[in-house]
């Protein structure tokens, strides 16, 4: 991949924060986005912007083909069987919570348990959580071992004739574990559990086939993989959708309405209460297809490079933690340094132009048993460069300089 060609594309990274250039290693949260991305939005309201479905006039039937075309380019990218099987949802926390809210709905009953992992961000535990209270379902957790795996010894005796479902990350977004998916969903089905995947971490920067995983449901964020905010997928088995109930009321999710009764749409529409972001959906439909142009393979090589690179460089700072060892792991370093809080690393370092995050990663639980508030974290994506590691490393330096 030419970097530097691949950076003119991204017109944000030309800018400078407090009179330096800027380097935006904070990708796990949010990546940059491409010319294409950004020109689609635009070209989308200057040029076809009508609501979706419903018009038989001709913006219309332009606007529901770009957004209906962007459903077939998603079945593609994740190789599902049909495009019934992929919702649009505002992103993956929302696709977490219509499964929770609609799966649970269809089959969990008192006493029926969801298996978790330690390593989970906020949005993959709080909506099970929840299910505790209303449906009195019980969570359980599979720990992690000291390079930050999960155990999965401890997996296989978590499930019992009570689970109904599997729900982990496919790549952590604190230790960067690439975790054992295939395993997991083999072991999973071998007792008929099915397997939610949060592909958040792992759909940006590993190839997914969905067909070949056998998985029964995985969800991603268009944020992440150099689309917009605001959308995200859904996929699931045709089989467990038909048998799930809507997750909101209202427009093109129905079939008929009578104050009598209502009928609800066919798939995928029974799961997208009202208007879609359907300028979204085709700005993702450019953000998948630019991935693809460039290869996940070949963008997941240059971020393992990327990875290697600094790992070894922070591994030689005295003082540094890294959490997460892995030698299965994806562009993601997270660390301290003895002595010093991760806000204030975050803040020098912001203050050098260089954009980390810090804090808890919205994975409380995995903070409380590391024994630590938080951490400071980079993450890499297909655009940052060796000379940008450097660049951290250096401000890394300066900044524990400051706070000795
Ligand atoms: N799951 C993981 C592993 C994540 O890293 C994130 C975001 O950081 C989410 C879920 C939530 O994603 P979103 O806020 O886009 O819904």
């Amino acid at each position: 991949m030419d970097i530097d060609k691949i950076r003119e594309e991204f017109p944000i990274l030309k800018q400078e924060v407090y009179k330096r250039p800027l380097v935006y290693l904070d990708n796990a949260a949010t990546t940059q986005k491409p010319r294409v991305v950004i020109d689609a939005i635009s070209n989308a309201y200057c040029t076809i912007n009508a609501n979706v479905h419903r018009g038989v006039h001709h913006l219309s039937q332009l606007s529901t083909e770009g957004h209906e075309g962007g459903r077939e380019k998603v079945r593609q990218f994740l190789n599902a069987k049909s495009i019934k099987e992929i919702i649009f949802t505002r992103g993956t926390t929302e696709s977490i919570n219509l499964v929770a809210s609609s799966f649970s709905e269809a089959f969990f009953n008192e006493g029926d348990e969801v298996i978790i992992s330690a390593m989970e961000h906020h949005s993959n535990i709080v909506p099970w959580q929840m299910l505790e209270g209303k449906k009195g379902i019980k969570l359980k957790v599979i720990p992690i071992t000291p390079v930050g795996e999960l155990d999965m010894e401890m997996f296989r005796s978590l499930i019992t004739e009570r689970t109904k479902l599997v729900s982990v990350a496919h790549v952590s977004n604190v230790l960067g574990t690439v975790n054992p998916i295939e395993e997991i969903i083999t072991i999973a089905h071998s007792h008929n559990v099915p397997v939610l995947v949060d592909g958040a971490q792992g759909a940006p920067h590993i190839k997914v086939d969905v067909q070949a995983l056998d998985v029964d449901f995985y969800v991603f964020s268009g944020h992440k993989i150099y689309a917009p905010t605001g959308v995200g997928v859904l996929y699931g088995k045709e089989e467990w959708l038909d048998k799930m109930p809507p997750y909101q009321g209202g427009g093109e999710m129905i079939g008929k309405v009578t104050f009598e009764k209502t009928t609800y749409n066919e798939l995928p529409f029974k799961f997208e209460a009202g208007t879609p972001d359907y300028v979204g959906v085709m700005a993702m439909t450019e953000a998948l297809n630019y991935v693809e142009g460039l290869g996940i393979e070949n963008i997941a090589a240059h971020e393992t490079e990327l990875l290697q690179y600094t790992t070894e460089k922070i591994k030689a700072i005295e003082g540094v933690v890294i959490y997460g060892n892995s030698p299965h792991k994806s562009g993601v370093i997270s660390f301290n340094v003895e002595g010093i809080h991760p806000y204030d690393i975050g803040m020098l370092l912001d203050k050098q132009g260089v954009a980390v995050r810090t804090g808890h990663l919205c994975a409380q639980p995995l903070m409380d048993i590391l024994g630590i508030p938080g951490v400071v974290r980079v993450s890499f994506a297909l655009y940052n460069t060796k000379a940008e590691c450097d660049k951290f490393i250096s401000a890394l330096q300066r900044a524990i300089e400051i706070c000795k």
